[in-house]
C-alpha cells in the first residue's frame, strides 16, 4: 500500500515510508538503495549484501552539514528504488534535492524511533534543535539497522528471510563492538578524559561511553564560535590542563590548530566523526570508524586498549 503524501522536512521527522513490494522478479535484479551520506550506506551494505546496490549522495571525507547538491545527485536519487536518510535536520538539503529532482518513491528515516535528545543553537534557532550524530552511540546504529532491514523486507519480501539473517550477524557485531568500547572507557576518571573537537558531534558517545566533549562550533560545522567562546575555550584547556586535542576528517582543522597554538594543547589525531575515510584510511566502515576513533581517543588519553 503506499499512502499519498505530502512532502515537508517535519513530516519527515516523524516519518517512515510505506512501501509497495515490487514486483516479482524472476531476473533477480539489484534494489537501488541511495543513501544520504557515506556511514548510513556502509549500514545498508551490510544488511542488503548482494542483492542491493548502494549509492551514496555525501562520500568519505566530505561534510554532510554544508553539502551542496549536484545535478549528478538528481540522477543519482531519480535512478533509485529507496532513499535512506539519517533524518534529525541533518541533512538540511535534503528536502530541496527531492523537489529538483522529482523523486517519488519512498523515503527511509533510519533515526526513527531513537531517543534523540535536543541542544540549543542559538545560530540555527531559538528553541532547542535535535542533534543527529546519533550514529556516534553503536546502540542507536541497532535502530538504524531495524528500520533499513524492515525497509528492505517490505520492498523486497521474496528475500525478507536473507535480509534477517544479514541484520541479525549485523548486530551481533555491533553488540561486540558496542560492550569493546564500554571496556576501554569504564576505569578512566572523568578528568583525565576531556577531549576538544572541532564541531559537537560526540553528545552521543559521551552519554554512552563516558568521555567529556569540548568543541568551539556548535552542531554544525557552519555554525562560527563568537571571539568570547573561542576565549572561555582556550581559558577552560588551560585551566583544566587539557593537553590534547584532536582534528576531525570532515572539517577545517583552522579552529583546532588556532586552539593548539594558544593553549599548547598538541594535536592527537583526527577522529572520524560524520563520515566513513577512504578506504586506504583506517575509518572506510562504520565499525572500523569506531575502532579508529576508540584508539585514537585512548592512546592519547592514556587508556588501555583491548583487541576487538
Ligand atoms: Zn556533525
Amino acid at each position: 500500500m503506499i499512502k499519498k503524501v505530502v512532502f515537508t522536512l517535519s513530516f519527515l521527522l516523524s516519518f517512515f515510508a510505506y512501501l509497495e513490494p515490487k514486483a516479482d522478479n524472476p531476473t533477480q535484479e539489484k534494489l537501488i538503495v541511495t543513501a544520504s551520506f557515506s556511514i548510513l550506506g556502509d549500514v545498508i551494505k551490510n544488511i542488503g549484501g548482494d542483492l542491493v546496490t548502494v549509492n551514496v549522495i555525501v562520500g568519505p571525507n566530505q561534510d554532510t552539514h554544508v553539502y551542496e547538491p549536484t545535478p549528478d545527485d538528481n540522477l543519482l536519487i531519480i535512478s533509485s528504488d529507496l532513499v535512506v536518510i539519517n533524518g534529525l535536520s541533518f541533512e538540511t538539503w535534503f528536502e530541496r534535492l527531492v523537489s529538483a529532482s522529482g523523486y517519488k518513491k519512498p523515503i527511509i528515516v533510519a533515526s526513527q524511533g531513537i531517543p534523540f535528545h535536543k541542544m540549543m543553537e542559538p545560530q540555527i534557532s531559538n528553541e532547542p534543535v535535535p542533534d543527529p550524530h546519533v550514529w556516534n552511540d553503536v546502540r542507536h546504529v541497532a535502530t538504524w539497522v531495524y528500520n533499513i532491514k524492515k525497509a528492505l523486507q517490505e520492498f523486497d519480501p521474496q528475500n525478507a528471510a536473507v535480509y534477517e539473517e544479514r541484520a541479525t550477524l549485523y548486530l551481533k557485531e555491533l553488540q561486540n563492538l558496542d560492550r569493546w568500547i564500554k571496556e576501554q572507557f569504564k576505569d578512566v576518571p572523568e578528568e583525565s578524559c576531556k577531549v576538544i573537537t572541532a564541531h559537537d558531534a560526540f553528545n552521543y558517545f559521551e552519554k554512552a561511553y563516558g568521555l567529556v566533549f569540548l568543541s568551539p562550533q556548535g552542531l554544525s560545522t557552519t555554525d562560527e564560535p563568537s571571539a568570547h567562546e573561542m576565549a572561555s575555550l582556550i581559558k577552560q584547556i588551560k585551566k583544566e590542563k587539557i593537553k590534547t586535542i584532536f582534528v576531525e576528517n570532515i572539517s577545517s582543522q583552522r579552529l583546532i590548530r588556532q586552539l593548539a597554538a594558544e593553549t599548547g594543547a598538541k594535536i592527537g589525531g583526527t577522529l572520524y566523526s560524520d563520515a566513513l575515510s577512504t578506504a586506504e584510511e583506517p575509518a572506510s566502515t562504520y565499525i572500523k570508524l569506531m575502532e579508529s576513533n576508540v584508539k585514537t581517543l585512548a592512546q592519547s588519553l592514556g587508556c588501555f586498549v583491548s583487541p576487538l
